[in-house]
């Protein structure tokens, strides 16, 4: 594994300029209540990149008292969803402006690549905002059929204040995929980034300002989730929560909603999703889609291709090819424009990783390759490929959120279906085969809220994202993401007697 490790030794450690450390609330920069920080690191050298104010429920609490003053008061719901447009338009206009930035300030605070931050996150989020400003003023009600002498409408109005919390992972496409669709049905926001990458989203609540977004419609809290994010999800003022992290903190948001004021919450959890590759698959493609798969993000992805069915026929070929793959998987620094994977995203997650990998050796499964850190300093994570996995295994069921495959064989289409079906996820499936009916008839069968057929990883604003069975509910993406963030009203008015 000759690559792996030397970029990650000559991490060039470049740690772009932080001008945005505090709390956002009311549409100004301030420190927490009790005037405490907390540190982000640089998952390069777990060096401290930045001290963050840190929010817990007494900040919490101005934040939603400014989202409640702006969304009752203020103009933000009130306006033209036109004018919404226009504003969060000139918003995702400023994002792109300072695209290098962004995309550095999440390499330095995720590990994530700069590169990959350049051309892909920072523009996918200013489409995505793009996409929901568009639909600002496409927000429709119906014209009801009320029997008598009646007529009825409905209309669809902003819930309120949407209280949103977000991982770490995808700093920036998260804050986007949850604040665009919320903003653009009128609702007011109080954001809490993951505590491991709090920069991108406070500079985002800046650009949101430049733009002529009022104050008090945009909050951001940076703090932990058993504080200012419990604050949140217990808040009686916040009128739904938009979650994306873990399935077991999913649950508590639920029952934190439920023991508040029964806020409607959406929770976009884990996943453990099968990539099947059949017989008739081209196998250097399908190499390098379930490369792809796993190891794109370092295996932070809830998307993750992390079970990988193959068929017996192409099976050993694979192997060999997917192992080449993996050694030929650049890790190093994620500034360095060579590099195809970063360092895990802090300590805890590297640790994880490294302790899933022991599982693996331990239940017995064959490890082919990685298995190790990839540099002396740092959380880097070599590539990672185990067969002989079998279904039961903690390596098979559970999100290890890392460069991590488990590679399984396989004979028939129905035994795969019911293997590709035997975890308690469901967030995407991937199926890599010439024929068409193996394509529909897997798709069909597979329990995942999104099936990529021949490709993998494509996110699209139009296309609607979210988990079937542990994997969550209420969608991402999609017009139908707004409806989160509105409530129908039925409006009914007697008719004067008359004939028609
Ligand atoms: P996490 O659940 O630990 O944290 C997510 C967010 O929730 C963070 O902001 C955290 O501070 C907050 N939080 C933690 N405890 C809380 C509590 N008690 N109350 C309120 N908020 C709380 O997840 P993570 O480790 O940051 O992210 C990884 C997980 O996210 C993985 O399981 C991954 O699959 C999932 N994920 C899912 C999607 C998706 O779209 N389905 C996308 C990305 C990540």
């Amino acid at each position: 594994d000759g690559c792996n490790g030397n970029g990650a030794a000559a991490a060039a450690g470049v740690v772009p300029e932080i001008k945005f450390t505090k709390l956002f609330i009311n549409g100004e920069f301030v420190d927490a209540v009790s005037g405490k920080t907390f540190e982000t690191r640089d998952p390069r050298t777990g060096a401290v990149l930045a001290h963050v104010a840190e929010a817990d429920k007494a900040d919490v609490d101005l934040g939603v008292k400014a989202a409640r003053d702006a969304f009752d008061h203020g103009k933000w719901p009130r306006m033209s969803g036109y004018e919404r447009g226009r504003l969060l338009s000139k918003f995702a206009d400023l994002v792109d402006q300072h695209t290098e930035e962004l995309a550095a300030l999440d390499g330095a605070d995720a590990g994530k690549l700069l590169l990959v931050g350049k051309v892909i996150d920072v523009p996918s989020a200013t489409q995505m905002l793009r996409y929901y400003a568009g639909a600002a003023d496409k927000i429709h009600g119906e014209v009801l059929r009320v029997s008598g002498k009646y007529q009825g409408y409905s209309l669809r109005e902003p819930v309120g204040v949407a209280g949103v919390i977000i991982p770490w992972n995808f700093p920036t496409m998260m804050f986007f995929l949850k604040v665009s669709p919320a903003l653009a049905a009128g609702c007011t926001v109080v954001v809490k980034p993951a505590e491991q990458t709090p920069l991108s989203a406070l500079y985002y609540a800046h650009l949101a300002k430049l733009a002529g977004v009022p104050d008090g419609v945009i909050n951001v809290v940076p703090g932990f989730g058993h504080t200012a994010g419990a604050a949140i999800t217990s808040h009686m003022d916040v009128d739904t929560v938009a979650f994306t992290g873990s399935t077991e903190v999913g649950r508590l948001i639920m029952e934190s909603a439920a023991r508040s004021n029964l806020k409607p919450v959406s929770l976009e959890l884990g996943g453990k999703s099968p990539l099947i590759i059949f017989d008739d698959a081209d196998v250097d493609m399908a190499v390098n889609l379930s490369r792809l798969a796993i190891f794109f993000n370092k295996g932070e992805i809830c998307a993750a291709g992390s079970r990988v069915y193959v068929q017996e026929g192409i099976y050993d070929e694979f192997v060999k090819k997917a192992v080449e793959a993996a050694q030929n998987w650049k890790v190093g620094d994620p500034f360095d424009v060579t590099t195809n994977m970063g360092p895990q995203v802090d300590k805890e997650q590297f640790e994880k990783v490294l302790k899933y990998i022991e599982h693996g050796k331990s239940e017995g499964a064959t490890l082919l390759t990685g298995g190790k850190p990839a540099a002396a300093k740092g959380y880097y994570i070599e590539p990672t490929i185990f067969v002989d996995v079998t279904e039961d295994m903690k390596i098979a069921q559970e999100e290890i959120f890392g460069p991590v495959m488990a590679l399984m064989k396989f004979k028939t289409v129905d035994e795969v279906i019911e293997k590709a079906n035997c975890t308690r996820y469901g967030l995407v499936a991937g199926i890599v085969t010439k024929s068409l009916d193996v394509a529909n008839r897997v798709s069909r069968a597979v329990r995942a809220g999104t099936v990529w057929v021949n490709c993998y990883f494509v996110f699209d604003p139009d296309a609607p994202f979210g988990g079937f069975k542990m994997s969550g509910f209420g969608q991402d993406q999609g017009l139908g993401a707004m409806d989160k963030f509105l409530q129908v009203k039925s409006v009914i008015t007697a008719l004067p007697d008359s004939p028609w």
